[in-house]
């Protein structure tokens, strides 16, 4: 008897710029389809705590490197998102403090630093299906997936809607000059101007293009099959 394939997990790719609302939106679409969501700048964040606690100075790529290759941290999963724990601590609000967001960046221009953070993310596959966001998933976490967005908020909205004191402008241009992974377009990219939308708009209008694409795929695995060639 034939057994039933097994489906592999699929990966939902939500890349863009500081504070354009892909994190509320990507905790919507990922309940939605009851797939695990991955907030990968909060592991950026992570390390760059780790670092400031440490007294490593973040702009010294080596001292950077080397914390990143000597931390001790598990990749775990509760209540539906995937999340680092530093020394089986996990930090939240610490990782959201000014002094953080500040340092980050830097952290995170750093190619060993890509490099550990890229096969981290990936072995989240490991939970199921992901809503992952960022800044380089559809271009250099999980450029195979066949579900990219790439949202573009008027941010200056958001930033006085949230009262964040935070030069974002800053941070996006060195995420968006760095050498390594830089922030970009991914190619296929379903490109989301969002800045007239409310976050349920939308993560509907992803969750629809979701579901058409989904169902395309299993139209050409059904006619594969059928024709012999799966
Ligand atoms: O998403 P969030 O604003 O919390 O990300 C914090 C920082 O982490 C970004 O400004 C960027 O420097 C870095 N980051 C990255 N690649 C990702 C996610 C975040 O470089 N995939």
């Amino acid at each position: 008897m034939l057994q039933a394939r097994k489906k592999a997990p699929i990966v939902i790719a939500i890349d863009g710029t500081s504070a354009s609302g892909k994190s509320t939106n990507s905790k919507l679409v990922a309940k939605a389809l009851n797939f695990v969501h991955v907030d990968t700048g909060a592991m950026y964040r992570t390390l760059a705590w780790h670092c400031l606690r440490q007294n490593i100075d973040v702009q010294n790529v080596k001292a950077v490197s080397a914390a990143c290759r000597r931390w001790k941290t598990s990749l775990e999963c509760a209540d539906g998102s995937a999340y680092l724990a530093v020394d089986g601590y996990y930090p939240a609000s610490e990782i959201r403090t000014a002094e953080v967001s500040a340092a980050v960046s830097h952290v995170a221009a750093v190619a060993k630093v890509r490099e550990w953070m890229k096969k981290t993310q990936r072995d989240c596959i490991k939970f199921g299906s992901l809503v992952m966001e960022g800044r380089d998933i559809g271009t250099n976490v999980f450029p195979e997936t066949d579900f990219k967005y790439y949202q573009l908020e008027e941010r200056s909205r958001r930033r006085a809607a949230d009262g964040i004191e935070e030069n974002l402008a800053a941070r996006d241009q060195r995420d968006s000059q760095r050498a390594a992974a830089p922030l970009m377009v991914a190619l296929g990219a379903r490109v989301i101007n969002n800045s007239q939308m409310t976050s349920e708009q939308t993560s509907s209008m992803i969750l629809a293009d979701i579901r058409e694409r989904l169902a395309e795929l299993e139209k050409i695995a059904g006619n594969r099959q059928k024709t012999g060639m799966a």
